[in-house]
């Protein structure tokens, strides 16, 4: 199936092909229909499956009838990132349609954004804290919106959003369409659904193009050993751009500051920095600049550079959703990636989980004189009495870091987006 059969006006088909896409992915061939009839759509979907395009067409294709010179579609996400990126992809996919769009977030200035609303824009792409920032200033009026969409809801669950989230809605007319995309469906995101959709289009894409299209590998390290590796797997990989990922800003800032002593072209991305210093960070990583970026998940969420070939968590993330939505940074669209992960004995927990999930995709790997054989704590076997003769002590369950049984347990999770993972493979 291709592009032509959602019958897009001729001036935004002109956007989708010169975005060079030819096939619709599975998200946009199973929410651009229903979206375009009118229906509310509630997509669980990661960053990565073509989801922004699936719900920008649609959207386009409204606003090309009505009026113009007001806000008539509001998208918010959670990062000024994310907000950024899918006002550029109006502007790419809409760029024949004249329709004008405007990206708010904080950490700018706010003149400069009242400036731009004055301007006369009809879609709004928004970070919720800023946008409520110009409700209260009386700078935006929403009260024209007819489609509201809510991107990567469960991050804006993560970071504490919903409250505004609910206080945004009340400026919003009662009778609009309204989208959620979703990679998880926490209870409290399932609620929000409840009270803001109406009879929706369920679509769900399990997993999304960069799990299936990534090689995962972990490396049992200590902590102390952390810094050698990267540079080891630095300097002997064929790499293009490389995301390493920290769990603190100041890791970040730190281990930056180490490699670019070191002679790295490397910069950083993380939340003490200020909105130039981070466009810096980022354009200077999407233009190649710098072929390393050390980055936090927060400050990395909602990156789009294409040219990712590897990403390294330096730290283990603190969840196996994080860690999808970490490894989404490389094997983009159709591309393939590396996702190397640094395993302490503190992570093996999410290690041994990620193992179920993953199955034979992921494998371990040893360096000499770096790695290390951890003890396997996740999932203790039994504690057995010591009754036997040897006089050895008890193993308390303790056996040696190797995953390799029940590789296949979970065969039925991960064969839940066949249709995802066939679109990107081909
Ligand atoms: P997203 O999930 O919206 O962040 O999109 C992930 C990547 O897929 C972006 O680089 C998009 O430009 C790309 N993409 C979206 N739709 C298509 C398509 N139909 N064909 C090829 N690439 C696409």
């Amino acid at each position: 199936m291709s592009f032509e059969k959602f019958e897009l006006h001729a001036k935004i088909f002109a956007g989708v092909q010169a975005q060079g896409y030819v096939k619709p992915t599975p998200i946009q061939l199973e929410s651009i229909p229903p979206i375009m009839e009118g229906r509310d759509v509630m997509g669980l979907a990661q960053t990565g499956t073509g989801k922004t395009a699936a719900f920008v067409l649609p959207i386009l294709q409204r606003l090309m009838q009505g009026p113009r010179g007001h806000v008539r579609a509001l998208i918010i996400a959670p990062t000024r990132e994310l907000s950024e990126q899918t006002h550029k992809a109006i502007a790419v996919l809409g760029r024949r349609t004249e329709l004008k769009s405007a990206s708010i977030y904080g950490g700018v200035s706010v003149q400069n954004q009242i400036k731009k609303l004055r301007d006369k824009v009809e879609i709004i792409t928004a970070c919720p804290g800023r946008l409520l920032d110009h409700i209260n200033r009386g700078t935006v009026d929403l009260s024209k919106i007819e489609v509201l969409v809510l991107d990567e809801a469960d991050h804006m669950f993560d970071m504490g959003f919903l409250p505004d989230i609910r206080r945004i809605v009340k400026h919003l007319p009662k009778k609009r369409q309204t989208l959620l995309f979703s990679a998880t469906m926490p209870d409290d995101i399932r609620s929000l659904a409840n009270d803001l959709l109406q009879n929706p289009v369920n679509i769900k894409i399990g997993f999304t193009a960069p799990v299936e299209s990534v090689t995962h590998r972990f490396y049992p390290v200590p902590m102390e050993s952390k810094t050698a590796l990267l540079k080891d797997i630095l300097d002997k990989t064929d790499t293009e751009s490389v995301l390493v990922f920290t769990r603190t800003k100041s890791r970040a800032k730190s281990l930056a500051r180490q490699l670019d002593g070191s002679g790295y072209k490397v910069t950083s991305l993380h939340g003490n920095l200020t909105q130039p210093k981070r466009q810096q960070a980022l354009d200077g990583f999407r233009d190649g600049r710098y072929e390393i970026m050390i980055a936090t998940d927060i400050a990395a969420r909602g990156i789009d550079v294409t040219r990712i070939s590897h990403v390294i968590n330096y730290d283990m993330p603190s969840t196996a959703d994080a860690y999808t939505h970490r490894i989404g940074r490389t094997g983009r669209a159709s591309k393939t990636g590396d996702a190397f992960t640094f395993v302490t004995g503190q992570d093996v927990g999410l290690a041994h989980s990620l193992k179920k999930v993953l199955g034979e995709k992921l494998q371990y790997h040893s360096v000499d004189g770096l790695t290390v054989t951890l003890p396997l704590v996740a999932t203790p076997a039994p504690v057995r009495r010591n009754n036997n003769s040897s006089g050895r002590k008890p193993d308390n369950g303790r056996r040696p870091f190797t995953i390799s049984d029940k590789t296949n347990r979970n065969q039925k999770q991960r064969s839940f987006g066949e249709a995802n993972r066939q679109y990107w493979a081909q």
